[in-house]
């Protein structure tokens, strides 16, 4: 049985890992309310200093935490962490429940910025505006441009979202009011608000690969959707249709999808979240012309960022010393963690 964090004096000032990336302001909020052990980024040179600061944690805070079991035990005091983005596949959540660590993220405040990147890989991918950008760029441009160059339309266009969550919605937002798109979707429950708002339709996965112009997925990465799109799936779509990733990487068979795209089974794609990250500079994807690549920027904006340390610190503070965070994944784990 793992072993829930003991129980800390409330009068005792609470002892806090801060890893990657917060601003002064932030680190200022952290060290009035506890001890702080901060950590611009990890390497062999701190590697020590930094588990010897979770040796005595009570809360951890960060981006691109990486966090395993063997990590959970040497961490004993460990009562909550504050991951620095609303994606947490990466953190082993079952062990944390069972020892009654709380998990909280950052949902909301990057949800617009996310669906903006995926708009405008949806306009790249469909207007090929790297392509052809970096034709101009090498001195290409010889010539009036046709049809070897011409894009394809956005307006207009059947947008299919799969997981139409926060984000997806989003995203479904901008392409039925902006750009006159009909709008598919996959959720686990219906959405009627975005039927009734948007006229969005319902449907299962399959038919939303058939039927649209322009696949997006925004899926948390889970067991449930490790390769959701696969060799099938791909070959579901249509030839014209372009795959837009801003999910996680693992969503997609990448192998499959290198393969569908090198055939022309689909048309193009763009990805902001891959595999293995970085992507490897050998990767085919780095190199075809119908694929647009970001290196995962989904939230990445100066506001956005700022905006996201805010939240990742404000809910380390409520769950530490406060009146509770404003975003928890597992808040009926904790708390029955910290009774028993
Ligand atoms: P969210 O509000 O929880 O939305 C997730 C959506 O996926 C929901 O509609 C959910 O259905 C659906 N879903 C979940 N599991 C599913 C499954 N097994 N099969 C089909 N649909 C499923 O999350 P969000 O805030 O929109 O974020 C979504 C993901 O985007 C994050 O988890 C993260 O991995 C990724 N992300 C990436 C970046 C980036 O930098 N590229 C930035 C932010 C987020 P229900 O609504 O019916 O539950």
């Amino acid at each position: 049985m793992d072993k829930a964090p003991a129980a800390r004096d409330r009068g005792q000032a609470p002892r806090i890992v801060a890893l990657r990336r917060l601003g002064e302001e932030e680190l200022a909020a952290l060290n009035e309310v506890g001890q702080v052990d901060y950590f611009e980024d990890l390497n062999e040179g701190n590697r020590e200093a930094f588990e010897a600061a979770m040796a005595s944690a009570h809360g951890l805070i960060g981006g691109k935490l990486e966090l395993d079991e063997a990590m959970l035990e040497r961490s004993p005091n460990l009562e909550v962490v504050s991951t620095i983005s609303v994606g947490y596949d990466q953190l082993p959540l079952e062990a944390m429940n069972r020892r009654g660590i709380l998990l909280c993220n950052t949902p909301d405040v990057l949800t617009e910025t996310t669906a903006d990147t995926a708009f405008a890989l949806i306009m790249a991918t469909q207007r090929r505006l790297v392509e052809l950008s970096c034709m101009v760029r090498e001195g290409r441009w010889t010539s009036h441009v046709g049809p070897d160059q011409f894009g394809h339309d956005v307006h207009g266009k059947a947008l299919g979202i799969v997981g139409a969550g926060r984000i997806g919605a989003a995203i479904a937002r901008r392409g039925a009011l902006g750009f006159g798109m009909s709008v598919l979707y996959t959720a686990r429950a219906p959405k009627p608000e975005l039927e009734q708002h948007l006229g969005a339709e319902h449907c299962s996965l399959d038919e939303l690969l058939a039927r649209a112009d322009i696949v997006c997925l925004a899926v948390p990465y889970s067991d449930d959707t490790h390769h959701l799109i696969d060799a099938d799936a791909l070959a579901r779509m249509k030839p014209s249709a372009a795959l837009i990733n801003i999910a996680r990487g693992k969503v997609v068979d990448e192998t499959a999808l290198i393969e569908a795209l090198e055939q022309g089974t689909i048309r193009a794609a763009g990805l902001d979240v891959f595999t293995r990250e970085p992507l490897d500079a050998d990767s085919p994807l780095a190199r075809m012309d119908n694929v647009v690549v970001l290196p995962h920027i989904g939230s990445a904006t100066h506001e956005t960022r700022a905006a996201m340390a805010r939240r990742a610190v404000d809910n380390l503070i409520g769950a530490l010393v406060g009146e509770g965070p404003v975003n928890a994944v597992n808040k009926a784990s904790w708390r029955a963690g910290r009774a028993s």
